[in-house]
């Protein structure tokens, strides 16, 4: 037994916890959990905890069902809503085929080979995420709309807004759980939060993107509203983006900082960029894997300029353009050595593996094939006329989820990074969501239609 299996082992006994929640993650990115007993512990450390993995959405073929959810110490936490004893903890696991080989269908091990791959490369991979989401008085499950919780805008500040309490005390939950906050504000929509997590390598930071999901719909229910990391809850309003800002390290240097370059970008820096633009579309089915995500990318109101809106439609890089896909925020002449790149495209409902595994293959391809950066977008790329963009070589992403599967399907890329299994599955199951969207009668055709044909 190890260190950390160890502390975890006195842990549970001297904060008197009776229940040990095993968590992993299924291909959608929804959170899966197995409560076990402290008894039993030692024995998962050992081997691991069997389970039946064909319910689970994405883990398994019929005839190989048997699964093993195997937790790893360095995630123990305690449950800060469950913190008085006997209490509740947590900790990730990693899924296990029955003769102890990872499985194919874990996203977590999806993410886990590319960050292998990436450290063989002589790199570590950080990643920033800004989440955005809704707090609501309702979530109406019969397709009628949800009701803002508050009335707020960008940064507002007002004390009778829900919002704040909220933040509060959904932060102090991070911080106990050891996830640190950098930034946390109102968004530009009625009822939009947003919280910023402190940089981390890229699996800790997909880990805490679960546990924050959680984390703010639990915060939700005890202050009597509800939160959801839906894309595109309202037309009117702009979505809900999960912009992540990405560098490489190379032992503590930073990759992509290259003193006196052009934006102080290195050529690692300038490849990866590179690489991320070039595969951008055909990886957007999993950075943007809802038919609503195609919602946020398109809304109208997201180009209205004060909306807030500001997601990106077309695949261009630019320096503090918050228009482009790619944004490299501006240099800070205080803070030299640091240099790191926003993905705008990512949203809340994205399973971040999967996004991290897919970006990080896009950006390592560009730095091992040598891309060249093509040049930056200094307009808004909105305002541009279709003719003006193809001009300058900056193609839409795909304009729904249909196109986007359509491009996945051909991405060796994509069908290499996720495996044969996780890629095929996904692509069923998003082709299904598709067809299911493709033929059903929208409130949008009734409205237009009957009143006039
Ligand atoms: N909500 C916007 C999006 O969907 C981002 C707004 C912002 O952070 N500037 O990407
Ligand atoms: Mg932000
Ligand atoms: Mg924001
Ligand atoms: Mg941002």
């Amino acid at each position: 037994m190890d260190k950390q299996q160890e502390f975890v082992l006195r842990t549970l006994e001297e904060r008197d916890v009776r229940f040990v929640r095993l968590w992993f993650t299924d291909v959608l990115g929804f959170l899966k959990s197995v409560a076990v007993a402290p008894a039993e512990l030692e024995q998962a450390f050992d081997e691991g905890i069997g389970f039946d993995g064909s319910a689970i959405e994405g883990f398994a073929r019929v005839y190989e069902s048997d699964m093993i959810a195997k937790p790893d110490p360095g995630t123990f936490q305690i449950l800060p809503w469950r913190a008085e004893a006997p209490g509740t903890a947590r900790m990730f696991c990693d899924i296990l085929m029955p003769d102890g080989s990872p499985s194919f269908a874990d996203p977590r091990y999806v993410l886990k080979r590319m960050l292998a791959k990436t450290s063989d490369l002589g790199f570590t991979f950080y990643t920033h995420p800004e989440i955005e989401f809704f707090l609501l008085k309702n979530k109406p499950v019969d397709g009628t709309r949800p009701t803002p919780a508050d009335s707020s805008g960008y940064f507002d500040h007002t004390p009778q807004n829900v919002g704040m309490d909220f933040r509060r005390q959904a932060i102090t939950m991070l911080e106990s759980m050891g996830i640190s906050v950098e930034f946390s504000h109102h968004e530009g929509a009625p009822g939009q939060q947003e919280i910023d997590l402190r940089y981390a390598d890229a699996l800790s930071t997909a880990d805490n993107i679960m546990t924050f999901r959680l984390i703010m719909k639990q915060v939700a229910l005890e202050q009597g509203v509800q939160a959801t990391f839906m894309p595109k809850p309202f037309s009117e309003y702009p979505g809900s983006g999960m912009h992540t800002h990405l560098s490489l390290f190379e032992g503590d240097r930073n990759a992509f900082y290259e003193s006196g370059a052009e934006y102080q970008l290195s050529k690692v820096g300038r490849s990866f960029i590179a690489g991320l633009l070039r595969h951008a579309a055909e990886i957007s089915a999993v950075t943007n894997q809802w038919v609503n995500s195609y919602k946020r990318i398109w809304g109208g109101s997201t180009r209205t300029a004060g909306s807030g809106g500001e997601a990106p439609s077309y695949i261009c890089w630019g320096h503090n353009n918050r228009s482009a896909l790619i944004r490299v925020p501006m240099y800070k002449p205080g803070k030299t050595g640091s240099a790191r790149v926003e993905v705008r495209s990512i949203d809340s409902g994205a399973n971040p593996y999967l996004t991290y595994a897919v970006l990080l293959a896009a950006g390592l391809k560009g730095i091992e094939e040598g891309y060249e950066l093509p040049a930056g977008a200094d307009d808004d790329v909105w305002a541009l006329s279709d003719a003006e963009r193809r001009a300058m070589g900056i193609e839409p992403l795909p304009q729904n989820l249909g196109e986007a599967i359509s491009l996945m399907e051909r991405s060796e890329l994509v069908a290499e990074t996720l495996g044969e299994h996780v890629f095929d599955f996904f692509l069923r199951n998003k082709k299904q969501e598709w067809e299911e969207y493709r033929s059903e009668v929208t409130a949008f055709e009734l409205k237009k239609n009957l009143p006039v044909l």
